[in-house]
Order: structure tokens, then C-alpha cells, then sequence
């Protein structure tokens, strides 16, 4: 079993409901979620020209290999109606694997530590909050200090709170 960290983030339709059913469809997957940090709206980053994105980071264990489990996030993404019409424009639903264990990963369709998780401050707030110790496996920064060298986005706590699976 291995602990995995993945952000999951929502700027089109019903953001609160995408969220939660991809939550509800990991769990299905064989990814045990362990804990859901604060949803947190944020400010679209690459391509500004869009609505504000809701944005969380969940804490889970897997059994699965890195590769399968990018296969079944994306499988999620396309069942959830993510087109990728405009890149880094607006989706349904956008799960990105940060952290697998200690793995270091670097595979043309798969890198860990995700390569921008240290400069998103969309990524640390939600990741610091629930693992402020945890120690980055490549820069050996923990969350905490990685989140205090990230430059401002405009990125605030929304009052919805997704279910555990099953609870
Ligand atoms: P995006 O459109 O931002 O969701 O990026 C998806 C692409 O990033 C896919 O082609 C994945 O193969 C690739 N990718 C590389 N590393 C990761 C990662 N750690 N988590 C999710 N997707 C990744």
C-alpha cells in the first residue's frame, strides 16, 4: 500500500458535484481515500479568461501501480466529460496525481513529484493543510516551506465540504 496525495480541480458546470462524484469514482477504483482537505476557490492560473476554479487536495492509499492509476484518473476525467479542446482552459474535472509514496517517476506520460506542484499555490494551500511535514522527495522542502515561497494567487476557503466516500 502506498500513500498517495492528488489534487482535484473543477471550473465548469456543477463544480461542487464534480468534485464529489470524482471523489465517489477514486473510491471505486481502488484508491482508498483517507482524508479531504478544504475545497478552495481559486484564480485560473495559465489562461486567465475563465471562471474561478474550486480546487482540493485528498490523502489516499493504493495498491495500484503509478501507471494504472493514471489510467483510471484519466478514465474518470473522460467518464466526468472533460474535453481538452483548450489546453489549460476550462474542465469538468482535473485529477493530477503529486505525490506516490516516495516515488520518483519520470515517464513520458507520467511524472512524480508532479512537476509544477512546488510553484501552485492552488496545490500547497489544500496540500499544506493537510500534510504541513511532509517533505517534498526531490527539493526535500516540506509543504509548509514550499507554500511560503509560492507567489500570490488570489485563492480563498469555500464553505462546501465534500463526503467521505462511504461515511
Ligand atoms: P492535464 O491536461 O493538465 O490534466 O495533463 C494531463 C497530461 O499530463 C496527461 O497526458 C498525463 O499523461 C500527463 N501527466 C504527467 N504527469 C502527471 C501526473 N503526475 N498526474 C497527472 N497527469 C500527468
Amino acid at each position: 500500500m502506498k500513500t498517495i496525495y492528488l489534487s482535484l480541480g473543477s471550473n465548469q458546470g456543477n463544480r461542487e458535484a464534480y468534485l464529489q462524484e470524482a471523489i465517489d469514482r477514486l473510491s471505486q477504483a481502488r484508491v482508498s481515500v483517507l482524508r479531504i482537505s478544504s475545497v478552495y476557490e481559486t484564480e485560473p492560473q495559465d489562461f486567465p479568461d475563465q471562471p474561478w476554479f474550486l480546487n482540493l487536495v485528498l490523502e489516499g492509499s493504493t495498491e495500484l501501480f503509478p501507471m494504472q492509476l493514471l489510467s483510471r484518473i484519466q478514465a474518470i476525467e473522460a467518464e466526468l466529460g472533460r474535453s481538452r479542446r483548450i489546453p489549460k482552459g476550462p474542465r469538468t474535472i482535473d485529477i493530477d496525481i503529486l505525490l506516490f509514496g516516495r516515488f520518483v517517476v519520470d515517464a513520458p506520460r507520467l511524472v512524480i513529484p508532479h512537476p509544477r506542484l512546488h510553484q501552485r499555490r492552488f496545490v500547497l494551500e489544500p496540500l499544506a493543510e493537510i500534510a504541513p511535514e511532509l517533505r517534498h522527495p526531490v527539493f526535500r522542502k516540506s509543504m509548509r516551506e514550499l507554500l511560503e515561497g509560492t507567489k500570490d494567487q488570489a485563492v480563498r476557503k469555500s464553505a462546501f465540504r465534500p463526503a467521505l466516500p462511504g461515511a
